[in-house]
C-alpha cells in the first residue's frame, strides 16, 4: 500500500550566518574580543563590533561588492578579520581567507582561480602581497588594515584605509535576505598534490557545522569559555570556532601575528583566563616544551583541541603531565572541517582511555563514514583490523570544488573520497593509518608512516620525526626516518639507538632502513609535516642502492 507523503508544518527558516550575527547583537553584547597587537592588547566587545560590522557591510556595498563576489582576506587572527567573517557573508558575498604561509605563486594561482574582487590586507602582510602586484587582475580594490600609522606603501597600488572607510558609513545596514544554499565562504586546500582547490561553504553548511562544533560530545565550546584559536582563520575557517564562539557567546582571544610564539600564547592565555585552545600538533609540541622549561602552567584551560595531523602519544602524555587535556579531532578543509572527535565513551576502562584518546575518535553526529577497499571499492567491516579509504557524506561535506576540479572526488553513490586510510573499531573509533599517498609499500605489505613516526617521537631524545618511503630495489619501498633531536641532545643520539628503541615497538619488517638526523622537519603552510619536500630532497637508501647495483 502506498503511503501518502504528508508535509511537516515547520517553517522554512533559511539557515544562515545572519542568525549568528543576530545572536551576537542581541545576546552577547558584553562579551569581549581581545587581540594581541604589536602595540599591545586591543580590547573590544561584540556590542562595539556589531555597528562596525554594519559599517563594513556598507563599505563593501560602496566599493561595488555584489552577491556572490569573492572578497579575499590576507590577515592574522584578529578582531578585524572577525568583522569580515560576519560582514562579507551576511551581505551576500563570499569570504575567501587566503593562507598567508603560501608561496607567492600559490597565492597568485588561488586569487586568480577564485577571481577575488576585493582584497583586505593586514599592514604587516604587505611584503607578502608585493610580489603579486600586477599578477592578480581580478582584484579591483585593496583595503589596508593598518596598525598605528599606515605605512607608506612603496610600489603598491592605491589602497583604501579600513578605519577611514568604516567611519564614513552608517551604523546600521539593511541586511538582504539570504538563501541558505548561497555560498558564504571559501578556503583552498593546501595543495600537497597538484594545485590547490577551492572548497566553497554555503550558509547552510556553516550553520549546521557551527551547531555541530558546539555539541557537547563534539568540541563542546560554551558561553562560559574563553577561546584562543591558535589555528589560523585561513585554515578551514579556524575550524569553525569563530562562528561557534559567536553562536554560543564565548569570549574570543586572538593571538594576532604571535601564534607561533609559545611564550606569547601562554601569557595571553593566562591574562585572558583562556579555557579553550585549538591548534595543530606542532603548536602544542612547542608550547609543552615551553611550559616544562619555564614552569608556567595554564590551570584554567579545560580543552586543547588538536587536529590537522595525528597526535603523537608522546605529545598527549607531555600535555597531560602539564595539566593540558588534548581533545583529538580529525577533519579536512572539505569537511568544514569537523569530521570526528576522540571523546571517550562513558564506561570506558581507565586503562583504555589514553589509547582511545589517541585515535581520531568517532564520527561527528551529522556525518556518515565508511571505509572501502582501494581496489574493489567495497565497503569494509568495522572490526579494527581491515583498513581502507575513509569516505564521508553529510550536510557540511563538500560535493565538488570551485571551477569543477577533480570531479571524481565523489563516488558514484555520492560519498566524498578523503584520501585518508583508516581502520574503524566495532565501537566506531577511527584509527588513521596514513594518507593514501604517504603509506609505505614494502614487499607488498603496508607500513603506516604515521605509526612509525609516533613510535620514534616517543624517544626521549627526539622532538619531531617524519617517515617517508624511499624506493628500494628488493622491497619496492622502505621506510626512512627523519628525526629532529631535542636541542640538548643534538649530536648525541645515534641511528642505532633509535633502531634499538623501536625494536619492541613495531614489527621487525617495519624497522626503518635508515635514520637521518635533521634540524627541523619541513612544514606545510598550515604547520603539518611536509613529506613532499623531504621526498624531493631525499638521497637514495644506501642499502637499496647496493642491491640495485647487484641486480
Ligand atoms: P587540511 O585540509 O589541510 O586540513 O588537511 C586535511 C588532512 O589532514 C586530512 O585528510 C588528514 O590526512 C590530515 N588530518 C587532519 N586531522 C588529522 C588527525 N587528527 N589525524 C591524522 N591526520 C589528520
Amino acid at each position: 500500500m502506498e503511503v501518502a507523503a504528508v508535509e511537516g508544518l515547520m517553517q522554512d527558516y533559511e539557515l544562515s550566518l545572519q542568525h549568528v550575527l543576530w545572536r551576537i547583537e542581541r545576546l552577547h553584547q558584553k562579551k569581549e574580543v581581545v587581540t594581541k597587537r604589536d602595540e599591545g592588547i586591543h580590547r573590544t566587545t561584540y556590542g562595539e563590533m556589531v555597528p562596525r560590522i554594519n559599517r563594513l557591510a556598507g563599505v563593501l556595498k560602496q566599493i561595488g561588492v555584489k552577491p556572490g563576489d569573492r572578497v579575499a582576506t590576507l590577515a592574522w587572527n584578529n578582531n578585524r578579520h572577525l568583522e569580515l567573517y560576519y560582514a562579507v557573508p551576511c551581505m551576500g558575498a563570499v569570504l575567501h581567507t587566503l593562507n598567508l604561509r603560501l608561496f607567492p605563486q600559490h597565492l597568485e594561482f588561488i586569487i586568480n582561480d577564485a577571481e577575488d574582487k576585493v582584497l583586505f590586507v593586514d599592514q604587516s602582510l604587505l611584503p607578502l602581497l608585493k610580489p603579486l602586484i600586477g599578477k592578480i587582475p581580478s582584484i579591483k580594490t585593496y583595503v589596508l588594515m593598518a596598525e598605528g600609522n599606515p605605512a607608506a606603501a612603496d610600489g603598491m597600488p592605491a589602497m583604501l584605509d579600513y578605519e577611514t572607510m568604516l567611519a564614513a558609513e552608517s551604523e546600521s545596514y539593511p541586511w538582504p535576505k539570504i538563501s541558505e544554499r548561497m555560498a558564504a565562504a571559501m578556503c583552498y586546500t593546501s595543495g600537497t598534490t597538484g594545485n590547490p582547490k577551492g572548497v566553497v561553504y554555503s550558509h547552510r553548511s556553516q550553520f549546521i557545522h557551527t551547531m555541530g562544533v558546539l555539541q557537547g560530545d563534539n568540541l563542546g565550546l560554551t558561553e562560559a569559555d574563553s577561546l584562543l584559536p591558535v589555528v589560523p582563520m585561513f585554515h578551514a575557517n579556524s575550524w569553525g570556532l569563530p562562528y561557534a564562539a559567536g553562536m554560543a557567546g564565548a569570549k574570543v582571544v586572538f593571538p594576532g601575528r604571535f601564534s607561533a610564539d609559545a611564550k606569547s600564547i601562554v601569557e595571553l592565555a593566562q591574562e585572558e583566563e583562556v579555557t579553550f585552545l585549538a591548534g595543530v600538533p606542532t603548536v602544542w609540541i612547542g608550547l609543552a616544551s615551553y611550559l616544562k622549561e619555564s614552569g608556567q602552567r595554564l590551570p584554567k584551560v579545560r580543552t586543547v583541541v588538536c587536529g590537522g595531523s595525528a597526535v603523537p602519544r608522546s605529545l598527549m602524555e607531555t600535555m597531560d603531565s602539564v595539566g593540558l587535556r588534548i581533545l583529538h579531532a580529525w577533519g579536512m578543509t572539505e569537511t568544514s572541517p569537523l569530521g570526528s572527535v576522540a571523546r571517550v565513551a562513558a564506561g570506558t576502562r581507565e586503562e583504555d582511555e589514553l589509547r582511545l584518546r589517541l585515535t581520531q575518535g568517532r564520527v561527528a553526529p551529522g556525518v556518515e563514514i565508511r571505509i572501502t577497499d582501494p581496489t574493489s571499492g567495497e565497503e569494509l567491516p568495522w572490526d579494527g583490523v581491515a583498513f581502507g579509504e575513509i569516505q564521508v557524506r553529510g550536510p557540511w561535506i563538500a560535493r565538488g570544488y570551485h571551477n569543477g576540479y577533480d570531479p571524481d572526488k565523489l563516488t558514484e553513490d555520492g560519498w566524498f573520497r578523503t584520501g585518508d586510510v583508516a581502520k574503524i573499531s566495532p565501537e566506531g573509533y577511527i584509527q588513521i593509518v596514513d594518507r593514501t599517498k604517504d603509506v609505505i609499500k614494502s614487499g607488498g605489505e603496508w607500513i603506516s608512516s604515521v605509526e612509525l613516526e609516533n613510535a620514534v617521537m616517543a624517544h626521549p631524545k627526539i622532538i619531531e620525526a617524519a617517515v617517508i618511503g624511499l624506493p628500494h630495489a628488493k622491497w619496492d619501498e622502505r621506510p626512512v626516518v627523519y628525526a629532529v633531536p631535542r636541542p640538548e641532545f643534538k649530536g648525541q643520539v645515534t641511528e642505532e639507538e633509535i633502531k634499538d628503541f623501536l625494536k619492541d615497538k613495531v614489527a621487525r619488517w617495519w624497522l626503518p632502513d635508515e635514520v637521518r638526523f635533521i634540524d627541523e622537519v619541513p612544514k606545510t603552510s598550515v604547520g603539518k609535516f611536509d613529506k613532499k619536500v623531504l621526498r624531493a630532497n631525499a638521497t637514495p637508501i644506501k642499502e637499496g642502492m647496493k642491491q640495485e647495483a647487484r641486480k
